[in-house]
């Protein structure tokens, strides 16, 4: 950890500082610099004082023994009595990450009535399936489920926990890092695991314009969260492996503050993440109408729409059918993406799909660096011929 400080007797009150420091984080309130919490130890400040009265301090940190934390855990979240499918693709992942270097996968579930899916588990190769299951955690409360997990990391010490970017896991997965004082990184695209045991977590970051690659280095367990769709689903093994551990519920759970009043259970709705043929609009679509197309030709490959997000700001869509960061993973089988110029806040959210047709009258546009099969022209003249073709085609 570093901070800032200001060497008082240097210091001539000049505010130079304050004037350039770019997040408004310094204050002048006695003619003198005085941070406040929007500090982010950039150390334009450190540069910019004619009289070097702001330094930059470093504090060591110790750094945990990484051979004490071995093994990738992977929450395996059950929710609305199903075993949400990004626990499967964690697992895939997790064992993936884990056979070269001799790590094993174990899985934490909890919940009310959740031993059938522990004994599923077993069919995907995991080694040990801890098991919460109590009347207490029917719903979720963020401070009863993280007390189990806690428990379970306590116990386990895995160097890796990976949770999915679900809005259950968005909810656990901070609050498990802030207890084991280490790093979380959400919405990873990509993971590599090192000789070392550090987790190599990439994802976009500055809106998309950079991959970055965290690490965790001094700290363990290294918590990251992967959306669904954005790994692959492993294959189902008919031998069923792996130890079901029952656990103690942690009296935590009894004393959470939290209680649930009721539930009103959302009705289950169809997700473009799940579908395996999308036709997708984009920005070259020159009117809401126009949008009819996209449907009807999703509506003959039997196939769902979506769109990129310039067409969700124009209120043409709703933010459920919009692909990218900002939207939904998806990761179907066919996509044709159709006057869609390609962003990487857009490609990074449907580059896994298995096939990638792209309609677009610019030759040079980006998407066409992810498609499999690039038709440069309008899409006016080839989404009408496309829906002709496959009608003409209808018995
Ligand atoms: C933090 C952040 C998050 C974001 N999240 C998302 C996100 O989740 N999803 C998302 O989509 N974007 C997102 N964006 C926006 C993204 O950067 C792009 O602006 C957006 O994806 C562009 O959408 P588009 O390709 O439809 O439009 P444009 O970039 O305008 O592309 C339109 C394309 O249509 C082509 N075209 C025009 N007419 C025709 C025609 N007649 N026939 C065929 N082709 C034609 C053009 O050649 C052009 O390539 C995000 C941006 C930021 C900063």
């Amino acid at each position: 950890m570093a901070k800032i400080a200001v060497l008082e007797r240097k210091c001539t009150g000049c505010g130079l500082c304050a004037a350039n420091c770019p997040f408004g984080a310094i204050d002048m309130p006695n003619g003198k610099p005085e941070l406040n919490a929007a500090c982010k130890v950039c150390g334009i400040c450190v540069k910019t004082c004619p009289e070097k009265a702001i330094i930059k301090l470093e504090t060591k940190q110790d750094s945990v023994d990484k051979s004490q934390w071995k093994d990738i855990l992977v929450f395996a979240e059950v929710s609305g009595g199903r075993l949400h499918p990004v626990s499967l693709e964690l697992i895939g992942k997790a064992r993936e990450l884990g056979t070269p270097i001799g790590f094993k996968v174990k899985a934490v579930l909890v919940g009310k009535d959740v031993q059938p899916f522990a004994e599923e588990l077993r069919h995907y190769g995991v080694s040990e399936i801890a098991v919460y299951d109590d009347p207490e955690l029917s719903y979720f409360r963020a401070d009863a489920y993280a007390a189990c997990v806690e428990d379970y990391i306590q116990a386990a010490r895995p160097s890796v926990v990976l949770v999915g970017a679900t809005s259950l896991g968005r909810s656990l997965a901070p609050r498990l890092a802030t207890r084991f004082h280490t790093g979380l990184t959400a919405d990873c695209t990509t993971l590599e695991l090192r000789e070392n045991t550090d987790l190599v977590q990439i994802r976009p970051a500055f809106g998309g314009n950079i991959m970055a690659q965290i690490i965790t280095t001094r700290t363990r367990p290294q918590f990251a969260t992967v959306r669904y769709k954005v790994m692959n689903t492993p294959v189902r093994d008919d031998a069923a492996t792996g130890e079901i551990a029952q656990k103690k519920i942690p009296k935590a759970v009894f004393d959470s503050k939290v209680s649930c009043v009721s539930v009103t259970p959302i009705p289950p709705k169809k997700s473009i993440s799940d579908a395996e043929i999308l036709v997708v609009g984009g920005r070259g679509l020159q009117k809401e109408a126009d949008l009819e197309m996209v449907k009807e030709l999703a509506r003959l490959l039997g196939g769902d729409w979506a769109v990129s997000r310039p067409l969700v700001e124009k209120g043409w869509a709703t933010n459920d059918r919009q692909i990218g960061l900002s939207g939904r993973t998806v990761r179907p089988r066919l996509i044709i993406t159709c006057g869609v110029s390609g962003a990487i806040q857009f490609t990074a959210c449907m580059n896994g799909s298995d096939h990638i047709v792209s309609i677009n009258t610019d030759p040079d546009a980006p998407i066409f660096q992810v498609a499999h099969v690039a038709i440069v022209g309008d899409l006016y003249e080839i989404v009408p011929a496309l829906i002709q073709k496959l009608k003409e085609a209808q018995p």
